[in-house]
């Protein structure tokens, strides 16, 4: 199997005014100077608000830019969401579907995930789909079987390496400072590697990304990230300031 280029997708969730897109300023530049781009594909899932600012304010860029949920529909009478379409209509490239907040505060099954990960296949985007065990699951032995649901509920069938990747997030690690061994990751993530080949055929199985995401941090970046077939992260927290989401994407560097 060809090594895959990591990808690190910053998740801003509920956080980020315009002048915080200083911060992203900062991570082009340096990501230029230090020829960060050659080593990772980067790429910022920003609140709506700020989406179509970022993506006029930094085009021409390598930096992609991407939305953290859509509704099912393309439009109509929904007030207050936003839809796949309208995403890709302010220059997203993507879509964070199934993140564990959106699950456990708004009662996202996986039913809805994969409606909404085939809704941003639809307009083009790709849906980057969140699956994760949480702390009791973990406790009773349950991640493999959990894991192994959620990619057949969520993940619509006919999704490929090319429009769908998949980010490992075991709950009790997001925003806690607790992470997985990389032992951990490699295993979960050489069965989700395995999982998606059965469910999508080999082809999609061997090259589409999985990112690990939970609690990625500069120092522990290197650890995490190089466990098997973990092909990039989703960063919550340390892709809120400049320096600690370049100190992630430095460990690329050899
Ligand atoms: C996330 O919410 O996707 C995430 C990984 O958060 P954190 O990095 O803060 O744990």
């Amino acid at each position: 199997m060809t090594a895959l280029k990591p990808l690190v997708v910053a998740n801003w969730k509920m956080n980020g005014l315009k002048t915080s897109l200083a911060e992203i300023e900062t991570v082009q530049s340096q990501a230029t100077s230090q020829s960060l781009y050659e080593t990772a594909d980067i790429m910022f899932c920003l609140p709506a608000t700020l989406l179509h600012c970022a993506v006029e304010g930094f085009t021409p860029s390598q930096i992609s830019f991407g939305g953290q949920n859509c509704h099912v529909k393309t439009s109509g009478a929904y007030t207050g969401d936003i839809s796949a379409e309208m995403l890709a209509d302010v220059g997203a490239k993507a879509v964070i579907v199934g993140h564990s907040e959106r699950r456990s505060d708004h009662g996202e099954t996986s039913a809805t995930v994969t409606l909404k990960a085939q809704a941003a296949h639809n307009i083009g985007l790709q849906a980057v789909i969140c699956i994760g065990e949480t702390a009791g699951e973990r406790a009773a032995n349950l991640t493999l079987k959990v894991i192994k649901r959620q990619i057949y509920d969520s993940v619509p069938k006919g999704a490929t390496a090319h429009n769908t990747i998949i980010a490992y997030e075991p709950v009790w690690a997001i925003g806690t400072g607790l992470t997985p061994t990389p032992d951990d990751v490699a295993k979960v993530h050489d069965y989700i590697r395995q999982e998606i080949s059965t469910y999508l055929g080999a082809t999609n199985g061997d090259t589409m990304r999985l990112l690990y995401g939970g609690s990625v941090k500069p120092d522990n970046a290197k650890d995490l990230l190089f466990a098997s077939n973990v092909n990039g992260a989703l960063v919550g927290g340390a892709s809120l300031k400049s320096e600690q989401f370049l100190g992630i994407l430095e460990c690329y560097k050899t």
